[in-house]
């Protein structure tokens, strides 16, 4: 057993031991736990320095899961865009294959709480055989998502099976990894998988940060790891409510990343999902964050703001407003330092 399978064997799952050891009150998070499964290896639950702070907020059961009515399951009708079980397809060139149902942790925010940890949701064998034949026969895709879940969980030679599988259909340019795992379980970056990875270049891999607590030297030594090995590295952030929504916490936690040469790609208003509304924030409020952002530190630290439409109208870009004013050709500009500048376009 490799060191980070040793680690998630530990993980705390049960409501009344992690009551234990963060010395809090176990029925609630017993209640939570009958509708929305616990998760948290001992890595990431370390990170906790405090009672409700980012790393807790994110990974500890919250009574209001459970009594939320509002929101939906599936908000972007993931469902509904899926042909075959475990593919969805909702962008012409784009699918995301769901390869594992499994998670180094479960994120009490996540978008697809309805099917994390549930055994019956998970891709198998003949499943992934038709979303191949999917794949090759539809030629105007040419981008894949490992997804999940996380696709990390699954051991080397399953995540190769598929790699290997991808790059014989010739329309398949880009192969992504979507996982949290250099975050939550940064243990999960070995060697003998980042040499695997390499052979399938170019590998997108993009991975999910939310707060500067979980920049660590682990974490850092394990996107390293993969940086060393020629995978192309991004971050998509989700903005939460009392976790990030801040804009030094955001800058802080963007700039680390450069440090670790990791890209922040996106960061995405929450969606809708029942049982996550203490999370979300408003657009307003997100755009306020931008404004603080954009200007205030290198372009490459602002990830874009995205929105992901209810009833799958698809990912959206929010952008603060910078253009005030036009009278034909002339423009007004309120600059990020809030100083007007006017502008001549061309004819
Ligand atoms: S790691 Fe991703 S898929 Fe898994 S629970 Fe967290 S947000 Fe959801």
């Amino acid at each position: 057993m490799e060191y980070w399978q040793e680690l998630i064997s530990k993980n705390f799952i049960d409501g009344a031991r992690l009551a234990r050891r963060l010395r809090a009150d176990k029925k609630d998070f017993c209640k939570v736990a009958k509708e929305y499964p616990i998760n948290i290896n001992p890595y990431y639950l370390s990170l906790i320095r405090e009672k409700h702070d980012a790393i807790w907020k994110q990974c500890v059961p919250n009574i209001l899961e459970v009594r939320q009515t509002t929101g939906r399951l599936d908000p972007l009708l993931e469902e509904a865009y899926s042909p075959i079980e475990g593919l969805i397809h909702r962008y012409d060139d784009r699918v995301l294959l769901y390869v594992s149902n499994m998670c180094a942790g479960y994120c009490r925010f996540c978008t697809r709480k309805r099917k994390v940890g549930r055994e019956e949701k998970v891709l198998k064998e003949s499943d992934f055989i038709k979303a191949f034949r999917y794949i090759a026969r539809h030629k105007a895709i040419r981008d894949v998502i490992l997804s999940g879940g996380d696709p990390l969980l699954l051991e080397d030679d399953k995540i190769e099976y598929y790699l290997k599988h991808l790059r014989k259909i010739k329309h398949i340019e880009v192969i992504r990894i979507d996982s949290r795992t250099p975050c939550v379980l940064p243990q999960r970056i070995t060697p003998a998988l980042c040499r695997m990875l390499k052979k399938y270049s170019p590998i997108y891999f993009n991975t999910h940060f939310n707060h500067f607590q979980e920049i660590t030297d682990a974490s850092t030594k394990a996107c390293n790891m993969l940086a060393d090995n020629g995978i192309v590295l991004g971050n998509q952030t989700v903005l939460l409510a009392g976790v990030n929504d801040d804009s030094h916490v955001l800058k802080r936690l963007f700039e680390g990343l450069l440090m670790m040469r990791v890209r922040p790609y996106y960061l995405y208003i929450p969606d809708a999902v029942k049982g996550t509304y203490h999370f979300r924030v408003s657009i307003a409020r997100a755009l306020r964050i931008m404004r603080e952002l954009i200007g205030h530190t290198s372009g490459m630290a602002v990830p874009r703001l995205i929105i992901d439409l209810k009833r799958g109208g698809g990912k959206t870009p929010l952008l603060p407003k910078y253009i005030i004013k036009r009278k034909g050709r002339r423009y007004v500009f309120r600059n990020f330092e809030n100083r007007i500048f006017y502008y001549a376009d061309i004819e």
